[in-house]
């Protein structure tokens, strides 16, 4: 299984001088396996050059899920080449919503006034499929399980395995205690974080969100957002080795996030990484 950065940012898209090292796109990310069709999280801005890529790959089979429907995870949509292509078959993951419901929020965006296209005159053929929060699901060849997130109106996470592989792509979220409990403080995980390393165990990678420093989450904390140090001990506390650290801030630039990676490069339970646009991870070697 291979994960490819397609889109890193938080909030809004930052094209310019300042981000073109990490990119400016908002979050989009595929996942790949020999013979398996692509699966992409998120379709936010980064989902438009993902989408002309796929448009020259043999395989015409795509799943599509989205962690939640605010607009740096959805404004991608409508610019992706796929959708507008019969010959490809996309199936939509709905975690945590009727399939009615989801498409509701979904036509609200996708209805004629914020975009020339309507969902109900999308040209390929697309299916919806609603996941059910904390059951794992078996999608094409993969097996699925969306995970509720602390986020206001809510997101949910996906763990993903293929093969003996597995990987977690976590944002949009808070920390799951208190700034003074919990595994930041090196206490034992509250009851929400148990519930979260349960679903982050056994995984060799996971993409998770930090977009605010640890400051600027005590200013901003219901705002539903993490920090490196959280997300670093909560993959230690679930024996990930591999984290990346995803959902940049806007105002984050290269400069910014390379002395970020400077200060967590020599960490090793996890190893740590900067998610970057264009960056991949291959699990099989
Ligand atoms: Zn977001
Ligand atoms: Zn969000």
């Amino acid at each position: 299984m291979r994960l490819t950065f397609w889109g890193v940012r938080g909030s809004i898209p930052v094209p310019g001088a300042s981000t073109l090292a990490y990119g400016g796109n908002s979050s989009c990310v595929e996942i790949s396996a020999p013979g398996a069709p692509t699966m992409v999280l998120d379709c936010g801005t980064g989902a438009r050059a993902l989408g002309l890529h796929l448009l020259g790959q043999p395989s015409r089979k795509l799943i599509l899920g989205f962690t939640h429907f605010h607009i740096d995870h959805t404004l991608g949509f409508p610019f992706f080449a796929p959708i507008y292509a019969p010959s490809f078959d996309v199936e939509v993951l709905l975690p945590g919503q009727e399939v009615a419901e989801a498409r509701g929020l979904l036509m609200e965006f996708l209805n004629g006034i914020f975009h020339p296209l309507r969902l109900p005159d999308i040209p390929a053929p697309v299916r919806y499929t609603s996941l059910v929060p904390g059951l794992t699901r078996q999608v094409g060849p993969y097996r699925v399980r969306a995970v509720p997130l602390n986020h206001p109106g809510g997101a949910c996470g996906y763990r993903v395995e293929h093969g003996d592989k597995a990987l977690a792509y976590f944002t949009d979220t808070a920390p799951f205690a208190k700034p003074d409990e919990g595994v930041a403080v090196g206490q034992p995980p509250t009851a929400a974080e148990e519930r979260i390393i349960a679903a982050l165990r056994g995984l060799d990678l996971l993409v998770f969100d930090t977009m605010f420093t640890r400051e600027a989450y005590l200013e901003r904390m219901g705002w539903g957002h993490s920090y490196p140090e959280y997300a670093v001990a909560l993959a230690r506390a679930a024996g990930v080795p591999l984290l990346y650290l995803f959902h940049h801030a806007p105002e984050a630039s290269d400069e910014q996030l390379d002395a970020l990676a400077a200060r967590w490069a020599d960490s090793k339970d996890p190893v740590v990484r900067l998610a970057r646009e264009g960056g991949s991870v291959d699990l099989e070697g």
